[in-house]
C-alpha cells in the first residue's frame, strides 16, 4: 500500500475508533513527516481521488466516505465502537458491510422526522422501522462531488408517500426509488471492498443493478 493509501486507511480507523477525523498533527505523527503541511498534501492527495472532502477552509478532514465530521441526521452506532455521523443513507447502511462489524442505524424521515432505524447483524438486516421506508438516491450527474452535490440529496422516508409529497414540493426532482433491501444491495456494493481497495464507486441509479 502507498503511504497515501495508508494515510486513507488511518483516517478510517480514526473516525471508527474515535467517531472523528484525525487532526493534521494526528496524521503527521502517525506518519512520521517533518511538517503538518506534509499531511495536508495528503489529504490533498486523497481530496484528489475522491475519497475525502474538505468544506472550504476545513483544514481537518470534513468527509471521509461514508464518515462525516460533521453532524448529519443519519447516526451509527458500531457495536463496541462509537457513534459515528454518515454522510447520508447509503453510506450509514454502508459501514456495518464495510467494517464487518454489526451497526444499528439511526436517521429521520427527511419529510415528516420520524424516526428510523436499522439493525444489522452478521452482514445482515435483522430489524428495521418502519415496515415500509424507502431511500431517495437523488440523480447523480458526471463530475459531481458526492458530499455537496449528492449526498445531501440521498434520504430515508418513512413510506413512499412521504417521499412523494417531498418530491411534488421540489417540483419532482430526478432520482431512483429504493426500497430498504435495494439501499442495502447497493451500500454493501459500494462499501465492502473499500478497506482492501481504496476505490470510492459512486452510487448507481437502480440499487440493485
Ligand atoms: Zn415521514
Amino acid at each position: 500500500m502507498s503511504q497515501t493509501e495508508l494515510a486513507h486507511r488511518f483516517i478510517l480507523d480514526t473516525f471508527t475508533q474515535t467517531g472523528c477525523s484525525p487532526s493534521l498533527l494526528d496524521i503527521q505523527r502517525r506518519f512520521e513527516l517533518a511538517a503538518e503541511e506534509d499531511a495536508l498534501a495528503l489529504l490533498e492527495e486523497l481530496e484528489g481521488r475522491g475519497l475525502i472532502h474538505r468544506t472550504a477552509g476545513d483544514r481537518r478532514v470534513t468527509h471521509a466516505y461514508p464518515f462525516s465530521n460533521l453532524p448529519t441526521s443519519h447516526r451509527v452506532r458500531i457495536s463496541g465502537g462509537p457513534e459515528v455521523f454518515a454522510m447520508c443513507a447509503i453510506d450509514a447502511l454502508g459501514i456495518p458491510f464495510m467494517l464487518k462489524r454489526d451497526a444499528a442505524i439511526s436517521s429521520a424521515c427527511e419529510q415528516c422526522g420520524s424516526r428510523i432505524s436499522v439493525e444489522i447483524a452478521k452482514q445482515t438486516v435483522i430489524a428495521s422501522s418502519p415496515a415500509g421506508m424507502v431511500v431517495w438516491v437523488g440523480k447523480v450527474s458526471a463530475g459531481c462531488v458526492p458530499a455537496n452535490d449528492l449526498c445531501p440529496d440521498l434520504n430515508f422516508f418513512c413510506a413512499a408517500g412521504d417521499l412523494d409529497a417531498w418530491r411534488m414540493a421540489r417540483e419532482e426532482p430526478d432520482g431512483t426509488i429504493l426500497t430498504l433491501e435495494q439501499a442495502v444491495v447497493s451500500a454493501r456494493r459500494i462499501f465492502e471492498d473499500l478497506l482492501n481497495t481504496s476505490e470510492f464507486h459512486l452510487p448507481t441509479p437502480g440499487g440493485g443493478a
